[in-house]
Formats: structure tokens, sequence, C-alpha cells
């Protein structure tokens, strides 16, 4: 028998960092703002500004970072209201947590995505909203900017998960005012540990520029993208000058040089990644216990990992599926079948009056979550497939025998 492969290691970075690293290894030139240009982290954000065609991009600590300066960035009032869907990463509901606003849960459906009904009745009473596209899975961006649009809502993506991932031809990311992608590992660029807001907006990137630890003017060093006029840029950081809170969410150098240098490699892998989705999904769509919700018209996914969802398994069942498939070497995570899940909203108890949503549960209860990373060859991913459409059989196919 094949054995599964490892999902959790990474990519090995690409060799053109090295020379990079070694320079700043020799140099000590760790932190961002000491050249007097073309630091490794400003050369990052306009490398990342020109691959996404924003105006500015802003490298932080993390996507949670960016989430945060983000909502700092809209001067949303203490207590302001944002709705994010409620099937999101922990961070998401914290960075609210963390700009003294108020967290507005929005259900979601069983296909992962947010429930528009629930979204129109509440987005009269918010004042922003973060769309998280949980897991690289894109919300009705179309309906979404729409309703905020005429409601003069601002919208954040949190497109953590989703680089390269396009709406309608147009990536993710750039729809909203303002969008924010994470370099933690398990992302599509890793550097370990970072973050990177985008947007077209001057003046909120001027205020999260201020506010990420440009102090003195350090800002001077910022810069739009390759080849536009940055006076917009340093009007609106003139502007801002001494009037913001510093909250030191900068990018390392190193960070920086190493995520820089997988820039060239995305596209490969949404390709690849997209490939070993596509094959597992049509392999285990086979099974009568398993469904893969269809992707979005307007959508072109770039996943990383694959969701699944169990159909007709009561809750031991589902216990006895991801066991089963531990057994044959592939880790399910049930999201909420495992303990402290950090995306199961029920688990946010520092939310205040923490809201029941029945849809949510319903789907986080049945909802499985496997690594996929897109170095995997297909042959891998077969072997994924087949033990999970094996798993389902070793305990489906035993209930069904002792009911004859
Ligand atoms: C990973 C992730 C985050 C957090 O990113 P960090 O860089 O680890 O802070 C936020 N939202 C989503 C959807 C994520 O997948």
């Amino acid at each position: 028998m094949t054995l599964p492969p490892n999902v959790y290691d990474a990519e090995p970075i690409p060799e053109a960092a090295r020379e990079e690293i070694e320079r700043l290894l020799q140099s000590g030139d760790l932190f961002r703002y000491t050249a007097p240009e073309d630091a490794p982290v400003t050369l990052l954000e306009t490398d990342f500004a020109e691959m996404m065609g924003t105006r500015y991009a802003l490298a932080v600590s993390s996507c949670s970072a960016a989430l945060f300066l983000s909502l700092k960035a809209l001067g949303l009032p203490r207590g302001a209201r944002v709705m994010i869907p409620a099937f999101t990463f922990a961070a998401v509901p914290s960075s609210i947590v963390h700009a003294d606003c108020d967290v507005v849960l929005c259900e979601c459906g069983d296909n992962y995505r947010i429930d528009l009904e629930d979204f129109h009745a509440k987005l009269p009473n918010v004042q922003a909203v973060i769309i998280s596209h949980m897991r690289g899975h894109t919300s009705d961006m179309d309906a979404i900017m729409k309703a905020c649009d005429s409601a003069g809502i601002p919208v954040i993506e949190d497109a953590a998960h989703s680089l390269g991932t396009l709406w309608n031809g147009q990536k993710i990311g750039t729809i909203g005012k303002i969008g924010c992608f994470s370099f933690q590992s398990y992302k599509m660029v890793n550097s370990g540990e970072g973050g990177i807001l985008i947007t077209d907006d001057a003046d909120a990137v001027a205020r999260a520029i201020i506010m990420s630890g440009a102090y003195e003017h350090m800002w001077k060093k910022h810069k739009a993208r390759h080849g536009e006029n940055s006076n917009d840029l340093v009007e609106a950081l003139e502007r801002w000058q001494n009037k913001l809170p510093l909250y030191n969410l900068r990018l390392s150098n190193m960070s920086a040089a190493i995520a820089r240098s997988q820039l060239p490699e995305l596209a490969r892998r949404v390709r690849d990644g997209r490939r070993n989705h596509d094959r597992v999904a049509e392999i285990i769509e086979q099974s009568p216990w398993i469904t893969v919700p269809a992707k979005l018209e307007a959508e072109v996914r770039a996943p990383d990992s694959l969701q699944f969802n169990l159909e007709g398994l009561s809750d031991d069942e589902t216990r006895a599926f991801q066991d089963a498939a531990a057994a044959r070497g592939v880790k399910v995570q049930v999201f909420g079948m495992s303990t402290d899940n950090a995306r199961a909203f029920w688990n946010w108890q520092f939310i205040t009056d923490l809201p029941e949503l029945p849809k949510t549960r319903a789907m986080l209860l049945r909802a499985c979550d496997t690594r996929l990373p897109a170095r995997l060859t297909v042959e891998q991913c077969q072997t994924i497939a087949q033990a999970l459409v094996a798993a389902a059989e070793d305990v489906m196919g035993q209930v069904k025998a002792y009911g004859t």
C-alpha cells in the first residue's frame, strides 16, 4: 500500500533568496528603515503592488496585523459594529476586538460562504464589513459590493488564504477598499510569519503606514507601485504626521526577502494547487457519504487545502470517520468536532453576548478540512483521495451491514 504523503512540510525556499539572505546575515541589516532605499521590505511592497495592480502595499508582521491596521485606517469610532462571516479564523474577530469595535457574525452556508440573506439583514446595523474568504472560498462579491457600495459601507477583504484567486477575472483582495494577505507557513507564500495589505486609497494606506510603526519621517521610504507618482501618498502622510498612535507591527527584512523570492513561484503553485484539489474532489465525490461544494461561477480558485462535507453521518459516525481517515494516514479535521477549534465560532468566548448561528454550526459539524499543498504530485493526491473514500466506507459500510 502506498503511504499518504506528509502534508505539513513546506516547499523549500527558492534558491534565488540565498544571496539576499547571506547579504542580510553579513550586514545585520534587518530593520526595514535602516537602508536609505530599496530595503527588502520596500521591494516586497512595490513588487506585490505591481503584481496585484494596486497603487499601494504595506507589509506587516501578519495578516491579523494587516486586518487590525485596516480597521484603524478606516477611522471607525470606538464601538463601531463590524460584520464578519461566522466561519473564519479566531484572529479575525480578534482584530475587531483589538480595534475597540464590536463583532457582528454573519451566517455561512454549507458551501462555506456568506449567507446573503443574513448578510443583507444585518448590513443596515454595521459600519464596516470584513469578508473572510475562508480557506480561499470566495463569497458572492458582486452581491456584497453592490449592497455595501449603495449603503456606503467599507469592505475589507481578508484574503489571507486567497492569494491567486480570481473573481470575474479580478484578483481577490483588490475588490474591497483594502485587501489583506498572510505569509504564514500554511499560505501560498511562506515567510513563517508576515502579512501585507493593499489598497488604492492614499489616505488609508498613509494611516496604516504610520500606525504600523513608521515613526518620525520613516514614511519617506514608502513608495507607490513602480513608476507611480507618490504625491498623494506624501500629502496624506504629512497630514497624519504625529496624529496617530504607533502599534509597531513592522515586517523584518529577512522575512521580506524570503517572501519576495516566492512571488515568481506563485503562478505555478496556484496551478498545481488547483490541479491537486480538483483531482481529489473528483475522486471523493464518487462516495455517497461525501460532497464537495461547487465553486461559484465567477470564481477561479487557488486552493492549497481541501474542504468537503459528510452527508448522512451521525455525530458518532463523523468522529469515527476522522479516526478511520487517521488510521489510513490522512489527518482530517472536522471544524466543529475537534476540541477548541479556532474556526468554530462558539470557541470565541472573548466576544460578549456570543450569538447562536444554527446554519454555520450545522455546517461546521460536518465540514472536513484536509491540507493539500501545491507541492504534492497527482499520485500522492490520489492516495489521499482513495484513503478518504475508504475511510467513509470503513464507517458507513459497517453501519449498513449492521442494519441488514
Ligand atoms: C491564516 C489566516 C488569517 C491569519 O493570518 P496570520 O498571518 O496568521 O495572522 C486570517 N484569516 C484567514 C482566512 C486565514 O486563513
